[in-house]
């Protein structure tokens, strides 16, 4: 089983460590550029956080359950947390 590398790498765990938040960015909330989002299947996620350490927008946070959270504001909707989740607990899911 993987180690729970989310909640050891989570910012708050990491005092001295610089970590950027995602911003508005010139063209407005960048989530908007998205075509497809990610969804959690929460019965499949082991709460590794391998997603948060992949996701290059940094959208991805965690709830006080240690299940991931999606921040749809940013998220671009690349697809590299569902690529990389080892349970496949991401699906891509077209945006209406
Ligand atoms: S969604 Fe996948 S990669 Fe993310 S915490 Fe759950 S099992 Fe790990
Ligand atoms: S689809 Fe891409 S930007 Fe959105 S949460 Fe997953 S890795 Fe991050």
């Amino acid at each position: 089983m993987l180690p729970s590398l989310g909640r050891e790498l989570a910012p708050e765990a990491i005092p001295h460590a610089a970590f950027s938040q995602p911003v508005k960015g010139v063209g407005g909330k960048t989530g908007l550029w998205r075509f497809q989002k990610p969804t959690v299947d929460r019965n499949k996620c082991i709460r590794c956080g391998l997603c948060w350490v992949f996701c290059p927008d940094i959208a991805i946070s965690f709830n006080e359950e240690g299940y991931p959270i999606i921040d749809y504001d940013y998220c671009k909707g690349c697809g590299i947390c569902a690529n990389e989740c080892p349970r496949n607990a991401i699906s891509m899911v077209r945006e209406e």
